[in-house]
């Protein structure tokens, strides 16, 4: 055996991974699984998007290796998207870089900024790749816990100063996944001071912009005044448009910091298919009618879940953004021993918090992207459940 570097070794396992081993074992056998856990979109991607995509792939000149920052065009869609969307002026050449989804971006960030031993500073729960994106660059996370009394924003102010001074870049994602929770113009312009003062890139991750009800549209970071100086956002065609198979996002915000992620990328990837990025040029800049159609969906699916969850006793307040629900245990259960429950006895995979942190323990998370006859099925089988 060949000894893997040590950066892999402090890899934690990937906890969707271990979720969808479990499932297929469980189905090897035969037994009717109901997944509640992952945060992927069940509708098809609009087909005017699927038409495009089908056109351009004929093209010959797209076959060829694309831009790894996106191409200029791709670029001026995003631009004009964050003018339509949040009344905010971009410059396509210096301010937007393409990604091969988020995710990818989210990951190569810290490669640009972290020297071994540097901070980032991280919310706890959240999104694995903020630790990991650490991680790998030789970096240390620092956990910023996001507390239900809080509203699930994170406290800046018990950052220990020594921490703040060294840390490197903050990760802060509203709407949140998995709490759901959705930041407020005070708490972005607080961070926008806080990353002022001690000199620290601000990257929000906003794949949940777009995910959002009654009618409250969330604030993007690069709405803040004084965000473009300190920060970039990053954000996908994913969730919005159903389209998280087809691996295209951006970054888009503080140039120098946009400029440095383009030219990691430019040396590790060769960008996104360029028929891909015609494509969503096609979403970005077309009728959004579909984009009010996913909310419907996702907020009558909403409803259902939290008057069931409600009639089993607990007191859960309407989320107002991302498609999950995060839900205190019963009393008297850990995290993963209330999933493990859930799943012995109902046949339901329900996300335990603990898998977003140590924060997230006393939690589990549902996922709203499940056809609503199996998310009111799996609801009726936790509810003969006893606890
Ligand atoms: C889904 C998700 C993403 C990214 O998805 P991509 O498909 O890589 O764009 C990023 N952040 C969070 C919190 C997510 O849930």
């Amino acid at each position: 055996m060949i000894k893997q570097a040590e950066r892999i070794s402090k890899l934690p396992p990937y906890l969707f991974a271990r979720i969808e081993q479990k499932i297929a074992e469980a189905r090897e056998k035969g037994v009717d699984i109901i997944s509640l856990g992952i945060g992927d979109p069940d509708q098809p991607t609009p087909s005017y998007i699927v038409e495009e995509l089908n056109t351009a792939s004929r093209e010959t000149a797209n076959h060829q290796y694309p831009s790894s920052v996106g191409m200029l065009e791709y670029r001026k869609a995003v631009c004009q998207w964050y003018e339509r969307q949040h009344g905010v002026t971009l410059d396509p050449k210096k301010e937007v870089v393409s990604l091969i989804g988020s995710k990818e971006g989210i990951g190569h960030i810290s490669f640009c900024y972290v020297n071994p031993g540097d901070i980032n500073l991280v919310p706890d729960p959240g999104y694995p790749v903020y630790g990991i994106g650490t991680i790998l660059a030789g970096g240390t996370p620092y956990v910023m816990p996001l507390k239900e009394e809080n509203g699930f924003l994170v406290d800046l102010d018990i950052i220990p100063e020594d921490v703040a001074q060294r840390a490197k870049l903050m990760f802060i994602n509203y709407p949140n996944n998995p709490t759901g929770a959705v930041a407020n113009r005070e708490f972005f312009e607080k961070v926008v001071a806080f990353a002022k003062k001690y000199d620290i890139v601000v990257c929000h991750d906003a794949a949940y912009s777009e995910v959002f009800f009654d009618g409250q549209r969330p604030l993007s970071f690069m709405e803040i005044p004084g965000a473009k100086d300190v920060g970039i956002e990053f954000n996908s065609l994913s969730k919005p448009f159903n389209m998280t198979g087809w691996r295209i996002g951006w970054a888009v915000g503080r140039q120098e910091v946009i400029e440095a992620l383009g030219r990691i990328k430019s040396n590790l990837d060769s960008g996104v298919f360029q028929a891909v990025q015609v494509a969503a040029i096609k979403a970005l800049t077309g009728p959004l009618d579909c984009l009010e159609d996913m909310r419907k969906l996702y907020e009558h699916r909403r409803d259902m879940v939290i008057d069931k969850l409600n009639s089993m006793g607990w007191q859960l307040e309407k989320t107002i953004g991302s498609f999950y629900i995060w839900v205190p245990v019963p009393k008297g259960y850990s995290s993963a021993q209330f999933c493990e429950l859930i799943f012995e006895k109902a046949n339901v995979i329900i996300t335990p918090g603990n898998g977003y942190g140590e924060y997230g323990e006393g939690y589990f998370r549902i996922s709203l992207t499940v056809a609503e006859n199996r998310l009111k099925e799996a609801l009726e089988r936790m509810k003969k459940v006893q606890w």
